[in-house]
């Protein structure tokens, strides 16, 4: 087993992050807290640059690099925030990065990536496996992969942004996130562990696909086929060995949340708080909302992971019917 990163290493983290990522606001809401009789606490990735606390973990593991990485670069497959974050953490560090994303990717997407400066290289996902190729080509030029969550730094980087709410607001009694492969969870879980030893951690993730919750109930890492849901960014199909580690000994429970009750969330983020979030980034909120976790006379953090969301699909998510 790899050794797991602590929070003296998300310390770290904030250090090398400080004067390149944004601390994030946080930001409450009057009709909530009245709502649920607590005061909830929304730690607003969305406002993060490149629009996710994925910046965090990806800017952290590439400051690391030393002289060799740098100059060979960065690779990395993903169509979604892990790309941009890669590609923009890599231009502001001048250093090269690959993104493999699938030739049937959004273009909004490669395009986003591109104008970080990324260099896109498309692959038919039907055709070839997406981690030999990607293996393939950091072989050949001596690139050096960052996996989207299941890597100590990127875990590191991203538990900065639980460590930063803490430090605004004090204590907490829960804490509601966001989960796909468990990065922003373990990482978060980390800096509650070392802020707030009593809050509990909560993840939150797609009912589609509970593999998350199944893993922590069994006691060991349940691979299940890739989720139907409009949680683009957890559609994972396992938690990683990092992460996983973390989760057993520092999370609390593991929710699920509807598409539905997602759904309800955005236009909740939208229409009080005036806040565009991705269908992923509400899974902490609807998780605190429908997860039957008794939140009266609670402080409640709720961490609101990302806000890249198509703005015709979030047309049409606002427009449906609820
Ligand atoms: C990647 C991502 C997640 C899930 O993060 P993990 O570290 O994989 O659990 C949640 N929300 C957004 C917006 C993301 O981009």
């Amino acid at each position: 087993m790899p050794v797991l990163p602590t929070f003296a290493d998300v310390a770290a983290a904030a250090g090398r992050l400080e004067g390149h990522a944004h601390h994030t606001p946080v930001l409450r809401s009057g009709t909530l807290d009245q709502r649920l009789d607590a005061q909830v606490f929304f730690k607003c990735e969305n406002f993060q640059r490149m629009g996710a606390f994925k910046f965090r973990g990806a800017f952290n593991a590439l400051s690391r690099f030393d002289a060799a990485q740098r100059k060979a670069g960065a690779i990395a497959f993903s169509s979604g925030n892990h790309a941009q974050a890669i590609a923009l953490s890599a231009r502001l560090l001048g250093i090269p990065a690959v993104i493999l994303m699938p030739a049937d990717a959004p273009q909004a997407k490669v395009d986003a990536t591109r104008a970080y400066g990324g260099e896109v290289i498309r692959f038919d996902r039907y055709k070839q496996d997406r981690e030999v190729l990607t293996r393939e080509i950091a072989a050949q030029r001596g690139m050096t992969l960052i996996p989207p969550f299941d890597h100590a730094d990127v875990i590191a980087g991203a538990g900065t942004s639980a460590k930063e709410l803490f430090e605004e607001v004090g204590a907490l009694d829960y804490l509601f996130v966001c989960t796909g492969g468990g990065g922003l969870l373990s990482g978060s879980a980390l800096s509650a562990r070392a802020l707030s030893p009593d809050c509990k951690v909560i993840g939150v993730e797609p009912e589609a696909g509970n593999d998350a919750q199944q893993s922590l109930r069994s006691g060991s890492i349940v691979r299940i086929p890739t989720p139907q849901t409009i949680a683009d960014g957890a559609q994972t199909q396992a938690v990683g060995e990092l992460t996983f580690a973390i989760i057993r000994r520092d999370v609390s429970d593991i929710l699920t949340a509807t598409d539905a009750q997602l759904v309800e969330a955005m236009r909740f983020f939208a229409e009080r708080m005036k806040l565009v979030v991705e269908p992923t980034g509400c899974l902490g909120l609807a998780g605190a909302l429908h997860g039957g976790v008794p939140l009266a006379g609670k402080r409640v953090g709720v961490l609101v992971s990302g806000g890249n969301v198509d703005l015709q699909r979030y047309g049409q998510f606002l427009a449906a019917v609820a």
